[in-house]
Order: structure tokens, then sequence, then C-alpha cells
């Protein structure tokens, strides 16, 4: 029988690590201007966010429209 402790689970710092400045419409740094998302916040190129919107595609984390 080992009477070893198990050390605590380490605990996650609560702010957000997710890099804001990630575009998930073209995948990678957001450059120049930010579009954010009405509903989610969530923040894309500006470039990609006029695309999307010409393209009928949704905001990639909530399915909110892309509104300009
Ligand atoms: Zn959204
Ligand atoms: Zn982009």
């Amino acid at each position: 029988m080992s009477d070893k402790k198990v050390p605590p689970p380490p605990i996650l710092p609560p702010s957000v690590t997710f890099n804001e400045r990630f575009c998930l419409f073209h995948k990678g740094d957001i450059k120049g201007e930010i579009y954010t998302c009405p509903a989610c916040k969530t923040k894309y190129c500006l470039e990609c966010a006029e695309k999307a919107k010409k393209e009928g595609k949704l905001c990639i984390k909530c399915k909110y429209l892309v509104l300009m």
C-alpha cells in the first residue's frame, strides 16, 4: 500500500488564453481592421467579414449573421 499524496490538479487561470486576434474565417492572425460579431464578440478581419457577408456565411462561433 502506497501512501503517496496525489498532487492537486493544476488550476488554470480564469483569464482567456485564446488568441483574441485570431480570425476563424481565414484561420490566421487578424491584420488591419477588426470586425466583432455583435452576438458573441468573436473578432474577425474586417476583410473576411465582408467576404463572409457576400457569401452568406455566418459567424463560425455562434452562427449569427455577419452584419457590417
Ligand atoms: Zn458570433
Ligand atoms: Zn480573416
